[in-house]
C-alpha cells in the first residue's frame, strides 16, 4: 500500500451514498506533510511534461494543486465556482454538477491567467463521475491550451469517470484508487497499480 492508502485505512471514513470523507485529513483539516508527499507523487509522474500552469477547481483542490507547483514550479490558477448568469467575454466557462452536493455551478477562469500554448496539468481531490475534469478539460481546451496530465489524489474505480477519461486518451494518474467501498463495514478495496 501507498502512502495514502495507507492513510485512508487509518482515517477515512465510509459513508452511505458512495461518498468517502477524508476531511482529516485532505478536505477540511488538512495533513501538509502528507499534500507535500501528493505533490512530490504528481512531479514523478509528470514532471518531464513541461508542464507551465497547474489548474484545479475550488476547493478542495487548491491546497493539493499548490503542493504540487512548489515541485513543478509554475503558478496555480483555479476555476471558480460562480452562481452568476451574466458572465462577460473575458472568462471561459464551464458547467459542472457537483458530486457531493448535487447541484450545478458555472465554473470560471480569467483568460488572462490561461494562454494559447499553456502545458496544463489539471488536479483534483477525488475523481468520480468526471463532472469536475469534464469541465477542467473543457476550459483548458477552450484557451487552446494542452492537457498534458491529470492528477487525481482519490480515484472512485467503481465509479465511471476514470473509465471515461482514460477512454478519451488523456494521461490520468490516480495516486489510490478505490475500487470498492463497503459503508456498513466500513471496508475499502484499492486497485492494484
Ligand atoms: P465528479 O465530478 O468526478 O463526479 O466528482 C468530483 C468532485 O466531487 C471532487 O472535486 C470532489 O470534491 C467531490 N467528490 C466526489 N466524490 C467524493 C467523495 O467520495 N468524497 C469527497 N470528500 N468528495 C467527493
Amino acid at each position: 500500500m501507498n502512502f495514502l492508502e495507507e492513510r485512508i485505512i487509518k482515517d477515512g471514513v465510509v459513508k452511505e451514498g458512495n461518498v468517502l470523507k477524508v476531511d482529516s485529513f485532505l478536505n477540511h483539516q488538512m495533513d501538509v506533510t502528507l499534500l507535500d508527499q501528493l505533490g512530490k507523487a504528481f512531479y514523478e509522474r509528470f514532471g518531464d511534461q513541461g508542464i507551465t500552469k497547474i489548474l484545479t477547481i475550488e476547493a478542495s483542490g487548491i491546497a493539493i494543486a499548490c503542493s504540487a507547483a512548489r515541485y513543478f514550479n509554475v503558478p496555480v490558477v483555479f476555476a471558480k465556482k460562480s452562481k452568476s448568469v451574466n458572465i462577460d467575454g473575458d472568462m471561459y466557462v464551464a458547467e459542472v454538477e457537483s458530486f457531493t452536493h448535487k447541484n450545478k455551478n458555472n465554473v470560471i477562469v480569467s483568460k488572462k491567467f490561461l494562454r494559447p500554448g499553456d502545458r496544463v496539468l489539471i488536479i483534483d481531490d477525488f475523481l468520480a463521475n468526471g463532472c469536475a475534469l469534464q469541465g477542467l478539460i473543457s476550459i483548458t481546451e477552450s484557451a487552446c491550451a494542452e492537457v498534458e496530465g491529470i492528477g487525481i489524489a482519490i480515484e472512485k474505480g467503481f465509479q465511471h469517470g476514470g473509465r471515461v477519461i482514460r477512454n478519451l486518451g488523456y494521461n490520468l494518474y490516480s495516486v489510490a484508487i478505490v475500487d470498492a467501498m463497503d459503508a456498513a463495514t466500513g471496508e475499502i478495496t484499492f486497485r492494484e497499480q
